[in-house]
């Protein structure tokens, strides 16, 4: 179509259906400046590894046990709130239209807080969901953002070879490890001596991230730091 037609025909439906915003439901932005300034955000300082709050700033105590083969993990929000509600709608309500500006968050908060990476490489779904969903929401983020930072996006290398179960709230991390653990290759040795920055939309343990992690330095990758919209992060455990 041609550019002018595809901007008509945006007009004429924001005309009938207005953009909303998915916080408050005001028309608008998607997510209007009043719902932006209270995302939860994750404040510093953080365990260097993981990315949760850590009062000290030093390793936590689960990453002192954790052979990690991920570099670090950072998010700028916490899974709750407006955010929550975002990434529920781009996940499952196919809100594909909010990818551009989530992915203007990560942008926001990579030029704040820099992390390495010369490449972006979305956590993969397995084939199976991808073909229920229609979309992976994480490509999605990884396109959107690497248009933002002129970072490269590589959907290709890295493939989810097992369809995981669903991991449960209630598991333990050693389990959520175990889920993952082989779920992903690299088939291709194309990202050798890069430094690949991971995106997701949300992380718990980090399992998911870590699992990328390792199969990405089997295919001799030099450094992986995984950056996620949001963190789920218990109150009890910290
Ligand atoms: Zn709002
Ligand atoms: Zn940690």
């Amino acid at each position: 179509m041609l550019p002018q037609v595809t901007k008509l025909g945006e007009i004429a439906l924001n005309l009938l259906f207005p953009q909303r915003c998915i916080g408050c439901g005001k028309e608008g932005d998607l997510i209007c400046s009043s719902c932006h300034s209270s995302l939860p955000r994750v404040m510093p300082p953080l365990c260097p590894r993981c990315g949760r709050p850590q009062p000290s700033g030093i390793l936590c105590s689960s990453c002192v046990s954790w052979r990690a083969e991920i570099d670090g993990i950072r998010s700028p929000f916490r899974f709750d709130g407006v955010m929550r509600q975002a990434i529920h709608q781009l996940k499952y309500r196919n809100l594909r239209t909010l990818a551009a500006p989530l992915a203007q968050l990560l942008e926001d908060y990579l030029s704040t807080n820099p992390i390495p990476g010369e490449v972006l490489v979305p956590v993969p779904l397995h084939r199976k969901r991808l073909r229920e969903r229609g979309y992976n929401q994480s490509s999605l983020l990884a396109r959107e953002l690497g248009k933002l930072t002129s970072l490269p996006v590589e959907n290709e290398y890295l493939i989810r070879q097992r369809h995981a179960p669903p991991q449960a709230r209630t598991s333990t991390v050693k389990e959520r490890q175990s889920n993952v653990a082989d779920a992903f290759a690299c088939r291709d040795q194309r990202l050798r001596d890069k430094q690949v920055l991971l995106i997701d939309d949300v992380a718990t343990s980090g399992a998911t991230l870590d699992a990328c992690a390792a199969a990405l330095k089997a295919a001799g990758v030099s450094s992986v730091w995984g950056l996620v919209l949001a963190r789920e992060i218990s109150k009890i455990s910290g």
